[in-house]
């Protein structure tokens, strides 16, 4: 194992990977409105290339933040000089990249079936397209691969449409990896894609569903930053899009919806993490997904799966109005946690966006919403911190199969409910 860990070190040094030597990930605690304005005065100071995973939002709320190594001391030093508590979430992000590097080496295998398929590792963009094409072959009545589009730097974007049959029936639409490092969600999707496939037929509940609706999945919604997080930046969120005037790259796809658009919520500075990027739908792998749900016209539910926190949230996060079905989609999210929760006891919170987390504008699933999709949501996977973007691949499946409790009370919900 040791060797294997020299060897993956060796060779992301050797294909010019970004390193995270040192890098740590803090969980800073707020207590009040003030101390969440000096952790925002810190976001604004781009020399010490702060990289917030979870907020900041309200007081009370963590906030988890990656500090490259050189900016560690002055942070911490800050903090403290403003009586801001801090614990060290992760030690050294490098050592957790090592390790999930290994374990992707030592489980590797080209799988001849889906069958055989490793769905417990993480995979590249390659083995993910193969997968989706030896699934279609496997299951060509249930399962067919759709090209949406073409991603900014000309990849293939794919959704995966399962249907058995009927004339553009209702359909549910489900996304994951709009943002590239949140990993897990693309690793779901494809445990998601693999057992539709075994439910259908099988689980009374599940045939229901897939006997009078059509699933959409996009496994890969930002294939670009998906292929960048394994050729150079494991912690890109963006897509690779470039801006003229910036050296900045990429935008944040789920800013860049017609929702809101520019509004608080979102950063107009191409070199934020939150960039909402020229205009609505500026990027293509966006643009994408709004003609194709328009073209169809018949989506009642939109699903778009994140991580990480666990939350289950409904629109809007661009305002404080509540959305017309309130009481409707939070009744719909209880029942989907309290599901995922049966297996393995795994705790989500719900609610709207901007009540639950924060403020964002331009979001997928509040563009959805003002399209007339009424059950619109927004999942964020485990965990709550302890790894966050960097989830072990041990908890893949386990994570996958709560998510599909939650999925499959949300489509239920759909299907006996026809609007
Ligand atoms: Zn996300």
């Amino acid at each position: 194992m040791q060797g294997l860990l020299i060897l993956s070190v060796l060779l992301g040094a050797a294909l010019g990977k970004e390193d995270f030597v040192g890098h740590q990930v803090l969980r800073i605690s707020v207590a009040d409105e003030a101390q969440v304005q000096t952790v925002k005065e810190l976001e604004d100071l781009e020399h010490l290339q702060l990289d917030f995973w979870r907020g900041p939002a309200g007081p009370g709320s963590p906030i988890d933040v990656r500090v490259p190594f050189p900016s560690i001391q002055a942070v911490k030093a800050f903090l403290e000089a403003h009586g801001i508590r801090y614990t060290i979430m992760i030690e050294d992000v490098q050592s957790l990249l090592d390790e999930e590097q290994e374990q992707m080496f030592a489980s590797q295998s080209r799988a001849r079936s889906t069958n055989t398929f490793n769905y417990a590792t993480y995979h590249t963009l390659e083995e993910i397209y193969d997968f989706i094409d030896t699934l279609v072959a496997e299951y060509p009545q249930l399962v067919s691969k759709l090209q949406i589009g073409s991603s900014y730097e000309g990849r293939p974007i794919y959704v995966l449409k399962f249907s058995t049959g009927g004339n553009n029936r209702p359909a549910i639409w489900i996304d994951s990896g709009i943002h590239s490092r949140e990993w897990i969600t693309q690793a779901s999707g494809v445990w998601f894609a693999k057992k539709i496939t075994q439910d259908y037929g099988r689980d009374r509940a599940f045939t229901a569903v897939l006997d009078n609706m059509d699933i959409f999945l996009e496994i890969v919604t930002n294939p670009d930053g998906f292929a960048f997080t394994h050729s150079k930046n494991r912690l890109w969120r963006k897509t690779r899009s470039l801006t003229s005037g910036s050296t900045c790259v990429g935008a944040d796809a789920n800013r860049n919806w017609d929702a809101g658009f520019g509004k608080a919520g979102a950063s107009s500075s191409p070199c934020s993490e939150t960039y909402h990027g020229k205009y609505a739908n500026s990027e293509v792998e966006v643009k994408s997904v709004v003609n194709f749900v328009k073209d169809h016209g018949n989506f009642k539910a939109f699903i778009s799966i994140h991580s990480y926190s666990q939350l289950l949230l409904y629109p809007y996060g661009y305002k404080t109005e509540a959305p017309a079905d309130k009481a409707e989609l939070d009744q719909v999210a209880k029942s989907a946690v309290e599901a995922l929760a049966s297996l393995y006891g795994t705790k989500f919170k719900y609610g709207s966006i901007i009540t639950t987390i924060y403020q964002a504008s331009g979001g997928s699933i509040d563009w959805s919403y003002n399209q007339g999709i009424k059950y619109s949501f927004t999942f964020e996977l485990r965990d709550t911190g302890s790894y966050g973007f960097l989830l072990p691949a041990s908890q893949i499946i386990p994570t996958a199969q709560e998510t599909w409790l939650a999925l499959l009370t949300i489509m239920e919900h759909v299907l006996n409910h026809p609007y």
